[in-house]
């Protein structure tokens, strides 16, 4: 049965409820404050009276609100322990790896499978055949929860068994998506001080991302291997670089913050010995 119970109607919570309605989908919401589920009422939603009765429903549920907090909240209110008995919860709310694995302990105490999922899309961007959802729990609740994921994410990268595995990949995707964000705003300052095109400065950034993605790609392998033997350019040359940022900025006036803290990082390494390996061997000076 295409049944499902969707809980929290924030942004991103109604847009996954409007998603399985658009797929014929029989759907049951419910949200802290019930204003929020008129309109998908008003397009064939059932709107529960209680969170506990959204449970109560179907055998799916899939929860989207703020955090975790928010989560156990709910959770937590009258009814939802035993009307969680035999359901299927999908949180798609975001976490950390440690609040999967309590979930998880709360599903498995009330008698509920549970799957943990970190959506990586903003909501106009799911339902698409490459909206990315990393996907962790056990293999037959993935197994059950396919059909429903297939309507929300095209791009379901399944993580295994390990409940902590999705909100991990997650933050670690997170750190790399703002150590670029804060690589590229220096970078703009450096455009717009010499008086050049910052626009165009982010078109030939889009350029080179999928050959950065692939080189990423292969580090991420070197560090796996533990063989820091240089393939291609010893770090020396990023210690260079980071420099030049650093010195370039400070001769310009503007400011350091960026470089100041990836120069340092760098000749912590080449201090340590490191400058003659891949870059990759900056996980050493990050484990110490
Ligand atoms: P949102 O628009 O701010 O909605 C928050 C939802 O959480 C609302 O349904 C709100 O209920 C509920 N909520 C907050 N505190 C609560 C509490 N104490 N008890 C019960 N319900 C509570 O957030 P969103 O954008 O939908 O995000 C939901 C999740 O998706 C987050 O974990 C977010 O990280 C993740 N996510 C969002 C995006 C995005 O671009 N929006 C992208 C990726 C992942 P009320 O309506 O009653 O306030």
């Amino acid at each position: 049965m295409k049944e499902v119970s969707v809980i929290g109607l924030g942004a991103m919570g109604a847009t996954i409820a409007q998603l399985f309605l658009d797929r014929g989908w029989r759907v049951t919401v419910w949200n802290r404050s019930a204003d929020k589920a008129a309109a998908l009422v008003a397009r064939g939603a059932v709107l529960a009276p209680s969170a506990a009765e959204a449970f109560r429903a179907h055998r799916a549920v899939v929860m989207c609100v703020y955090d975790y907090e928010a989560a156990s909240a709910i959770l937590a209110l009258k009814g939802v322990a035993a009307a969680a008995d035999g359901r299927l919860l999908l949180q798609l709310t975001t976490g950390s790896p440690q609040d999967a694995r309590d979930a998880q302990a709360w599903a498995q105490r009330h008698g509920a499978a549970y799957l943990d999922g970190a959506i990586q899309a903003a909501p106009d961007q799911m339902g698409q055949p490459d909206t990315p959802v990393l996907l962790s729990g056990a293999a037959q609740a993935r197994r059950e929860a396919e059909p429903l994921l297939s309507v929300l994410a095209g791009n379901v990268v399944d993580l295994g068994e390990e409940i902590g595995a999705a909100a991990a990949m997650d933050l670690s995707t997170l750190s790399y998506v703002y150590g670029a964000i804060l690589g590229f705003m220096h970078g703009a300052r450096v455009a717009e001080s010499e008086g050049f095109d910052v626009a165009r400065y982010g078109e030939i950034v889009a350029g080179i991302a999928p050959a950065f993605g692939t080189f990423l790609q292969h580090e991420g392998k070197v560090i796996q291997s533990g063989d820091y033997a240089v393939s291609q350019s010893p770090m020396r040359i990023s210690v260079e670089a980071t420099q030049r940022l650093l010195d370039t900025a400070r001769a310009s006036g503007i400011n350091t913050e960026f470089p100041a803290f990836a120069a340092g990082l760098l000749q912590r390494a080449d201090a340590a010995g490191l400058g003659n390996q891949e870059i990759a061997a900056l996980i050493k000076l990050l484990r110490a």
